[in-house]
This record gives structure tokens, sequence and C-alpha cells, in this order.
């Protein structure tokens, strides 16, 4: 039997919700109704057949429910989700999972206390470009990773509605940042002991981070850049991987690009080649003879994003362990808070998350 779901929030994401339900999930979720605050969304849902509820207790009240979805602005988050889990229902909050760690702490006591699940759609686990750059580094074609670079860029200039409010928990850092974040600590198996972040606000009249950059250095040795621009006019890679043997390029969500490594150190000699720019020589800036290097397509991996939801009902029916665990959006968020302490301190903050 399918398991009864209501979403709560019916704008761009909670439609996404309901068309990735009733579309991708058959036999896993059936969709029981939407609740928005707004009429107009209630209408639009109701216009799409959707059973819209009369108010946010109908769906506390509603016995078929067992899980619920939350996917409206980020500041709603933690109230929904401690009324969710306190109505017997399982929950699904969309990212940022709450607005800081301390939030997170007080919901995931309430999961604890009513025996419900509680976790967080980081959808961008199964984002191909992603899967890719772990399968590189899992198959150890570059060699150990040594430094990891991961932006999104775009240069609309614009944040969308309640993104670009500090009290709606808006910034890019809760934003893409969250994914972005999500990602490496979920590839790197390692703490996290240092965190650097400049945050802007380039865009007149903006209270929150429009563009964003962060550093991250782990124990093990590896670190990691991580950027999200909304001013970019000319685009980097969506993956930069330096590995000690060799180094892959993922250019775009569409997964084009290449990875380049090692055949033959031995070949190498310092006199070969020289370069000269107009003010001096460089050797160790010469290009590599390319016979000491070869050129690999990206391995080629599959994702299914069902399996989120597919997981969240075996965890809520049969005990199965969460691929999204609450302990990791908790590391993610004790990481965005020393984010923004580095920001506001104007130096690095170290640390053991
Ligand atoms: P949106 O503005 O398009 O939609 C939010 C909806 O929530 C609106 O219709 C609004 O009326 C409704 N709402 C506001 N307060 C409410 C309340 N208290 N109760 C019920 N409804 C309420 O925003 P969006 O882009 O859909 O973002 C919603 C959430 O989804 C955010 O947390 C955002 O970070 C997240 N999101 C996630 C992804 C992803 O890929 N995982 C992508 C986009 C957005």
């Amino acid at each position: 039997m399918p398991m009864k779901i209501a979403v709560i929030g019916y704008g761009g994401m909670g439609e996404w919700h309901c068309a990735h339900i009733t579309e991708n999930l058959k036999g896993t979720l059936e969709l029981a109704g939407v609740w928005d605050i707004r009429p107009e969304r209630l209408e639009a849902a109701r216009a799409k057949g959707i059973f819209t509820y009369a108010s946010e207790q109908a769906v506390w009240d509603d016995p078929e429910v067992e899980l619920v979805t939350i996917a409206t602005p980020n500041n709603f988050h933690k109230p929904l989700a401690i009324k969710a889990l306190r109505a017997g229902k399982n929950a699904v909050s969309e990212k940022p999972v709450m607005m800081n760690a301390a939030e997170l702490t007080e919901v995931m006591a309430v999961a604890a206390e009513t025996g419900k699940i509680f976790t967080v759609h980081q959808n961008r686990r199964w984002d191909r470009d992603y899967q890719t750059v772990c399968e590189v580094i899992r198959s150890g074609m570059i060699g150990t990773p040594y430094f990891i670079e991961s932006r999104v860029q775009g240069s609309r200039r614009v944040l969308c509605g309640w993104r670009g409010y500090p009290e709606n928990g808006g910034g890019m850092l809760l934003d893409w940042g969250i994914h972005l974040l999500d990602q490496i600590m979920w590839m790197v198996d390692s703490p996290v002991t240092e965190v650097y972040a400049q945050l802007f606000d380039l865009m007149p009249g903006v209270k929150v981070d429009d563009n964003m950059k962060l550093f991250l250095r782990f124990e093990n040795k590896l670190s990691a850049t991580i950027e999200v621009s909304t001013n970019c006019f000319i685009l980097q890679p969506r993956w930069h991987v330096s590995g000690t043997d060799g180094t892959a390029v993922v250019e775009d969500w569409a997964v084009n690009g290449r990875v380049v490594r090692l055949t033959n150190e031995d070949e190498m000699a310092w006199e070969e080649s020289i370069v000269y720019t107009e003010a001096g020589p460089t050797r160790t800036m010469a290009p590599r003879p390319p016979e000491t290097t070869e050129t690999l397509p990206l391995p080629d991996v599959k994702t299914d994003l069902r399996q989120f939801y597919i997981n969240v009902v075996s965890a809520i029916r049969d005990g199965t362990e969460l691929i999204v665990r609450p302990e990791e959006a908790l590391r993610v968020m004790r990481v965005v808070d020393a984010a923004f302490l580095s920001d506001r301190q104007g130096q690095s903050v170290k640390c053991r998350i």
C-alpha cells in the first residue's frame, strides 16, 4: 500500500514534490493533498486536480497522512516540523533543514521524543554531476584527491522572493550553499577542521548574501572550496578536482568533462622545455609532454532520485537506516553557523565538525 503524504507549501518546490510523487513514485507514495497559506496557490493546486486542505490543522488531523513534506520558506521549517511530529506524522523538510544548528537540535529532540522519522530533502546527492565526481574519487583514477572545487554560477543578479530577506532565512549560503556543503561533506569521510567564508551583498538593497565563497579544510588534509555566484558572467567548471595523479573536470550539469592523468612520470625532464612570458622564462609551468598523460572520459554514472522517498518510506515502515541522516544535516548546519561567524569576524574558524 502506498503511504499517504501531504505537502505543506505549494510554491515552486511544493509543486515539484507533488508532480514527483504522482508521476515517479506510484506504489510508494500517494498524494493526500496540499496546504498553503495563500488561497491562490490552493486554487492552483485544485486546478491540477489536487485535494487541498481547509487549514493547516486539517493536515495534522487527517489520520490517513503518515508523512508530511514541508516546502515553505526556510523560517517556517522548524515550527511546521515540530507541529507535524507532535501530530504523529513523519516529516521531510526542504533544505536548508533549519535556519541553524540549534533549531535542528530542537527538532531532532522532538523526533526522538515522538519516535517519528525526520529528514531533509537533500536531493542533490542524486545529481549526476555530483555522483560522477564521487565515482572518479572512489575509483582512484586521479590518485588521492587533495583539493575539490565545487561551484554554481549564474548572472541573473536577482534573488527570488523571500530569498532576499534575512528573517526568511534568505541568502545563497542557506540556498545553493547548503546543497554544495552537503555534497562535499557526504563525499569526504573526515571531520571539518577549518571554515573560512566570505559572503557578499552586491545587489542594491539586498540584506543577505547574494554571492558567497567558502573554504573548508578536513582533518585528512583534503580541502575544498564552494562558491555560489549570482553575478558571474564567465562561468568556471561546475567541478574541478585535483588528485595526486590527475585532474578531473565536470563542466556542467549535463556532465561534460574529462579526466587527465599521469601515465609516465619518468619521461619528464627539467631541461626539455621552457616557456618565455613577456617578463621572463619558466620551466615549472612549461606544458607537460603529451605522451606522459592520458585523457579519459568521465565514468558513466546512473542516478535515481526516487531512492530518496523510497528510503524514507522504508525507514518509517521497516526501520531501514535513512540515507539523509539528521546527524549529517546537523554537521552541515554547524558548518553553516561557522561560516556566518567566519564572515562576521573576517577570519577562519577552527573547529572539529
Ligand atoms: P516559493 O516561494 O515558490 O513557495 C513557498 C510556498 O510556501 C508559497 O506558496 C507560500 O505561500 C507558502 N507558505 C509560506 N509560508 C507558509 C506556511 N506557514 N504554511 C504553508 N504554506 C506557506 O518557494 P520555493 O522555491 O518553493 O522554496 C520552498 C522551500 O523549498 C525552501 O525551503 C527552499 O529552500 C526549498 N527549495 C529546495 C530545492 C531543492 O532542490 N531541494 C529547490 C528550490 C527550493
